[in-house]
């Protein structure tokens, strides 16, 4: 998506540990209007394949998917990430590892939003070795849903995260993939 990919170049900032910020438009200040358009992006490549829900992990998920559930017609769901230990049993959770904190944490769903009639679309904004995806799926598959696959806006390509996926059967579509961050320089797979 060549209006993403020119945004990431224009202001993207690289950080230690191969963090890529880009507060600008999508993980701090949201650009409404590039999000609708990653919003028509992922309705382009999955809409005949029967989504009824779309499900992404909170913060930075949720505008994106928003924007794909408007597109889809369909209502969005986000992981609630949980402080407390004490997981209720009205509710699906996995534990994710986050990549850029390097903790883990518990994500949890209630059990109202997702049933073994849902065909779930899962979106996120970066994938990097795959742990928000998986820990999602997670979800998915404790509720008896089926997956439909992965929509990432930026996908660091020079990361295990699409081969995890991919290898077990997660249709992955990135809009973005960025090739390296060598010398704090972006570059994108053609
Ligand atoms: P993964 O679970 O694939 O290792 O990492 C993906 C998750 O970690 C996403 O939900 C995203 O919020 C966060 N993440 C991973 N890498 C980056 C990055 O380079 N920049 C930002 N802003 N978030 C990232």
């Amino acid at each position: 998506m060549e209006i993403l990919k020119e945004r990431i170049l224009k202001e993207g900032k690289v950080f230690h540990g191969n963090v890529i910020k880009v507060d600008s438009f999508l993980n701090h200040q949201i650009d409404p209007v590039l999000i609708k358009e990653i919003g028509k992006e992922f309705c382009r490549r999955f809409g005949d394949r029967g989504v009824s829900k779309v499900l992404t992990i909170e913060a930075s998920g949720i505008p994106v998917a928003v924007m794909t559930g408007l597109e889809l017609n369909v209502p969005v769901v986000f992981a609630k990430k949980q402080k407390s230990a004490n997981i209720c049993e009205n509710v699906f959770s996995s534990t994710i590892k986050s990549f850029t904190k390097g903790t883990a944490s518990t994500v949890i769903v209630s059990k109202e939003y997702l049933s073994n009639k849902d065909r779930v679309l899962i979106v996120d904004d970066f994938l990097a070795e795959g742990q928000a995806v998986l820990g999602l799926a997670d979800i998915i598959k404790q509720s008896g849903a089926s997956l439909v696959g992965a929509g990432i806006v930026i996908e660091k390509g020079f990361q295990e995260g699409c081969k995890r996926l991919t290898s077990m059967g997660i249709h992955v579509e990135s809009l973005a993939v960025i090739k390296s961050i060598d010398e704090g320089k972006i570059s994108f797979d053609i």
